[in-house]
């Protein structure tokens, strides 16, 4: 989105943009995610930090790209995102939805005539909790997802394009693969909520359409490594409930635990820690690589208004704006920000009726 009389912002275009508007005194605000964002405010020669920060694995770009500085800010550090495990729980009882019937012939008369069945489900998400398993936070430190099948199943489920191909098939087998009962459930282990570990993006060459180079670090601070553990021992507690034995509920691991972490007793914090390192994922919330923060705080690259510091005419409202990543889910956030960006722009306040006064 452009301010001014720039009506389109693409690839590659923006300068030329800016500068058939009449220079670079024009508006501009950008909303194109965390990745590009950081890219483009470092490409447009707007800023970057001249110094990466001391954990960051990359060396200065900037030797390489030869860009002149305008503005000092760290751009590109302070990436934070969420991670997942993805563990499932057997169960001997006939209750969970297995896809062959879930998206077969009679689901969908059973839908099209009744209204009733699988399509009419939250799309197997039938549950979410939260937990402060840290009691030093503040606010939920691990989230559960229940979903009512076993992932095993739904191999073109879009996380599992993240698991370790190595380990999946273990993991993760069809029906003819093991002898595993064919009913369960499955839950998605978000953790940390809190993380502590930072990544980074950085251009990759000075060539605008070249890839940047993302570094996650994911795991990198221990702390991190131990909210998801904290959350599988939870988990571990939850299955072995009356309730869920009541059903034969159990691990799926539990029975033989898996090759890759054998040399540790099963379900202990070792056990768990090197289930995380192997299996555990991103969920998908980067943020924060062009984070805000008052006008006096050096790490941060927008100010309170979501204004680039140092650059006139310049915002980013997207998950890069974050100053830290949220407790959950980021999306409706991010459009929270985007709803004060409006507000910002226009130069009011259009949820003044909401506040508590
Ligand atoms: C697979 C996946 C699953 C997710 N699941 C969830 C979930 O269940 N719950 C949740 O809360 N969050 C989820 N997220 C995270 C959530 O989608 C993101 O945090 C959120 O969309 C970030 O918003 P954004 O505005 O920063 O970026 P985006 O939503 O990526 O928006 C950026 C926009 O800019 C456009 N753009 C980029 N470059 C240019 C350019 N040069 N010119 C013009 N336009 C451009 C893009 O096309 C895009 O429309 C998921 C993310 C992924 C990838």
């Amino acid at each position: 989105m452009v301010e001014g009389n720039c009506q389109a912002y693409e690839e590659g275009k923006s300068k030329i943009c800016a500068e058939k508007a009449g220079g670079y005194d024009r508006k501009i605000m950008m909303c194109i995610s965390l990745v590009r964002s950081a890219k483009n405010v470092y490409r447009l020669r707007w800023g970057y930090r001249k110094k990466p920060a001391q954990n960051s694995q990359h060396k200065d770009r900037r030797a390489r790209g030869k860009i002149p500085v305008i503005a000092d800010l760290p751009v590109g550090e302070n990436m934070e995102d969420h991670m997942v495990a993805l563990p499932e729980v057997d169960i001997d009882q006939p209750l969970s939805v297995q896809p062959k019937v879930a998206d077969g012939l009679l689901s969908t008369l059973r839908y099209k005539l009744f209204g009733t069945g699988y399509y009419t489900t939250p799309g197997l998400t039938e549950a979410i909790a939260a937990f402060r398993l840290d009691k030093k936070q503040k606010s939920p430190d691990v989230q559960y997802q229940f979903f009512s099948s076993q992932f095993r199943f739904w191999d073109d489920v879009w996380f599992f394009q993240n698991v370790d191909a190595k380990y999946r098939k273990e993991v993760y087998p069809k029906s003819g693969e093991t002898d595993r009962p064919g009913h369960g459930f499955s839950i998605c282990v978000m953790a940390p909520n809190h993380p502590k570990s930072r990544g980074t993006i950085r251009l990759r060459t000075k060539d605008p359409f070249d890839y940047p180079v993302i570094q996650p670090n994911y795991l990198e601070h221990q702390d991190d490594v131990d909210s998801i553990v904290n959350g599988l021992h939870l988990l571990n507690r939850f299955v072995k409930t009356k309730a869920m034995k009541a059903i034969g509920a159990r691990m799926s691991d539990s029975k033989k635990p898996l090759s890759f972490c054998a040399q540790h007793k099963y379900a202990t914090d070792a056990y768990w820690e090197c289930y995380a390192r192997h299996l555990a994922i991103t969920v998908f919330h980067p943020c924060c690589t062009c984070r805000m923060g008052a006008a006096t705080d050096k790490d941060t690259v927008l100010d309170p208004e979501l204004r680039v510091k140092g650059i006139a005419g310049l915002r980013v409202a997207d998950a890069s704006s974050f100053h830290h990543i949220t407790a959950a889910n980021i999306n409706a956030p991010v459009i929270m920000l985007a709803e004060k960006a409006a507000d910002l722009i226009r130069g009011i306040d259009s949820v003044k009726h909401l506040r508590k006064s």
